[in-house]
């Protein structure tokens, strides 16, 4: 088992999806500390494929690990794509913790999901309502392969001695966000369709679902700042909630993203669309007990990352399925 605390000083850091949202916050944040950064790139590394990953931790010996390498998406991917969300990230799950091990990885932290509780669990929900009750339908194939990766690192840990951690995040969002509306989060598609119905001058826009649901939203370089910081001090079997203890409707987020943009319309509820989860609000006690809470607030940080939309939107358009 590594110390505690663990020092990232002069380690070898292998950040797996360095190219994602969270993979490239988590860099950004390293990207400050004495320690080198490894990287490996989808066309050098398929992390789906085993033997590719083994030789992959073999060779590169990295001493830490992040995982922020998953296939994801919003309600509608989750609900339409089943077998990827299910397979690419049982894959990757496995493979990358399986190698680590082989390697001698002093140290993995493992990145979960809110969408790991049961649908109807009390909130805020702590650490101990994960399996008390059945999973929400429409993204139980992404919350079986993330509820598999916590027992992966609590197997593994309990088996070879090994220091995996894990964290679950609530929902993010951020720069290099996907803003595909078909496959988006909720936070970059209203933020996506607010900008291009200000720019044609609509004057409605539409929110899937009632308005009604609940959700925590947290900035991913607050996600990135808590990895680094539970690298650090936390060695534990039991995984820690990453929120940020508060969360609001999705009507009120709407609402909230026009005001950023700047679209002044009216908003139309598709009752067509699915609602989800009633509400998924961490409680992060465990997590300020560790000594770390979240510094951005939502509407600074959807201000920013609107400003990183505006700067990117025109590769993005290259980009987009509508
Ligand atoms: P979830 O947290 O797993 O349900 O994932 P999402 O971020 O995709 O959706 C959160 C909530 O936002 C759900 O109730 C959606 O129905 C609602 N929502 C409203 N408009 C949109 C939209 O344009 N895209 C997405 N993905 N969700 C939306």
């Amino acid at each position: 088992m590594a110390a505690t605390p663990y020092r990232l000083s002069g380690k070898r850091v292998f950040v797996a999806g360095h190219r994602g949202m969270v993979g490239s916050a988590i860099m950004r944040r390293l990207s400050g500390e004495d320690c080198e950064l490894l990287t490996a790139g989808r066309e050098e590394v398929d992390l789906r494929r085993q033997e590719q990953v083994e030789d992959w931790l073999a060779t590169s010996r990295p001493n830490l690990v992040f995982m922020a390498a998953a296939t994801v998406g919003g309600i509608f991917a989750n609900d339409t794509r089943p077998a990827d969300f299910l397979y690419d990230n049982l894959a990757i799950e496995t493979n990358i913790i399986h190698a680590a091990h082989k390697a001698g990885v002093e140290k993995l932290v493992f990145l979960g999901s809110s969408c790991i509780y049961p649908r109807d669990a009390d909130q805020p929900m702590t650490e101990a309502a994960l399996l008390t009750g059945p999973l929400e339908p429409t993204n139980q194939w992404y919350a079986v392969a993330k509820i598999a990766g916590i027992k992966l690192c609590q197997a593994y840990r309990r088996q070879y001695g090994v220091d995996f951690i894990s964290v679950m995040p609530t929902n993010l969002y951020g720069p290099h966000d996907n803003f595909d509306l078909n496959a988006s989060h909720v936070v970059p598609a209203l933020m996506r369709k607010a900008h291009e119905a200000k720019l044609k001058g609509d004057s409605t826009l539409v929110v899937w679902g009632s308005g009604l649901p609940r959700r925590e939203f947290m900035h991913v370089d607050d996600l990135a700042d808590a990895c680094v910081h539970l690298a650090a001090v936390y060695s534990g079997e039991e995984y820690v909630n990453v929120g940020v203890g508060r969360d609001l409707s999705i009507r009120e987020l709407a609402e909230l993203i026009c005001e950023v943009v700047g679209f002044r319309g009216m908003l139309v509820f598709d009752a067509s669309r699915p609602d989800g989860t009633r509400r998924k609000l961490l409680d992060v006690s465990r997590l300020t007990g560790l000594g770390w809470r979240a510094r951005i607030g939502l509407e600074e940080g959807l201000a920013a990352t609107y400003r990183w939309y505006l700067e990117s939107a025109p590769r993005l358009a290259g980009t987009v399925s509508e």
